[in-house]
């Protein structure tokens, strides 16, 4: 999508620092970090959000998993992580382009805000 920041960030007209990238999926880190490792894990497929995912594209969505779990052990997580997804107004996602936070490197509180 040619407005999406997220979409600017695949073909590369946005800088970021990958942390994995395939085919289908990148991993980049957050510019606005909120702990010590802070991941985005995307489709490389412009999709809107999780509540936009269509029954075709799940199979990409547990691939998509399957890297969060290699990303994070790569990255040393093996005391334990957290992974988000906001979704829509309500869930707080402020970039329309559907991403998973993987958040780790420091003890998670519980609720979530
Ligand atoms: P959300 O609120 O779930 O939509 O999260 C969007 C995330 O994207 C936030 O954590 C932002 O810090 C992050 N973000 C926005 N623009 C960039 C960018 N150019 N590079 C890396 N992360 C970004
Ligand atoms: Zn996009």
């Amino acid at each position: 999508m040619k407005e999406c920041v997220f979409c600017k960030i695949i073909r590369g007209e946005i800088p970021s620092k990958k942390a994995y990238e395939d085919e289908q999926v990148l991993a980049f880190h957050d510019i606005n970090p909120t702990a010590p490792i802070h991941v985005l894990v995307i489709p490389k497929e412009h999709i809107t959000s999780l509540a936009e995912v269509k029954e075709e594209q799940l199979e990409l969505i547990g691939y998509l998993h399957g890297v969060i779990r290699n990303v994070a052990q790569d990255l040393g997580l093996e005391n334990g992580y957290r992974v988000v997804n906001n979704c829509g107004q309500d869930g707080g996602q402020a970039v329309q382009h559907l991403h998973f936070h993987l958040l780790g490197g420091r003890k998670m509180t519980w609720p979530a805000g």
